[in-house]
């Protein structure tokens, strides 16, 4: 389950974003409402937590945006603002819930946790690309009727190209989404994580290849095409 956070408290941010990450969501943050439009246009997320008072676009307008561009990713706004006419607002541009802060975290994981199974759990069990499949509960990478059991970070790096198939994704984005902006790690993890799991798709003999696009990063893609 992967969520964006757009929050510019950056305290408040860092707290939700922690909260999320133990509980077992991928987390992106930004901290503007230009970035959020622009993060949700290009990801594939399964929820939007969304504050209103934002620099550069109010979370109003991201929300307008984005249901204009046919994003219809769930939305959960989550504001200082407590007056009924903001939730009223918030609801009508498109919003799926509200929240207002201060908020405890019990609150928060159970309004997370029903917007994003109204998708549907069961289809998001499995990421698919081509003829592999990752069950993100078991973290077994399955192709025809071979299995493999990936590590943590193998598990952790695949995710993040099959929730964004066919797009580069560069060295320092793995970096942020698999071990953290605090992180130590460098591009040399990235290479060796890279490399374990080209080995798991040659071993089941799948089409797919993470192809290392120069200078930048990678990208999963068929290497048949
Ligand atoms: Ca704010």
């Amino acid at each position: 389950m992967q969520i964006l956070l757009v929050e510019d408290e950056i305290s408040l941010s860092n707290a939700v974003k922690k909260i999320l990450e133990q509980n077992g969501f991928i987390v992106d943050a930004v901290y503007d409402g230009l970035s959020a439009v622009n993060y949700a246009e290009n990801n594939n997320y399964n929820l939007i937590i969304l504050d209103v008072m934002l620099p550069k676009m109010d979370g109003f307008e991201v929300i307008k945006t984005l249901r204009n561009d046919s994003i219809d990713t769930p939305v959960l706004m989550l504001t200082a603002k407590s007056a009924v006419s903001d939730k009223v607002s918030g609801l009508n541009c498109g919003a799926d819930d509200y929240m207002t802060k201060p908020f405890n975290v019990e609150e928060l994981l159970a309004r997370v946790g029903a917007l994003t199974r109204r998708k549907g759990s069961v289809v998001l069990n499995t990421l698919t690309y081509k003829d592999i499949s990752l069950n993100v509960n078991s973290a077994m990478l399955s192709c025809k009727n071979e299995s493999v059991q990936l590590s943590r970070k193998e598990f952790e790096v695949l995710k993040v190209f099959l929730y964004n198939p066919n797009m580069t994704i560069t060295n320092d984005n793995l970096i942020n989404k698999v071990w953290g902006m605090e992180s130590e790690a460098t591009y040399n993890n990235v290479e060796v994580y890279i490399s374990f799991l080209r080995k798991k798709l040659k071993y089941l003999n799948s089409v797919v290849s993470i192809k290392k696009i120069h200078k930048l990063g990678y990208r999963l893609e068929d290497k048949e095409c």
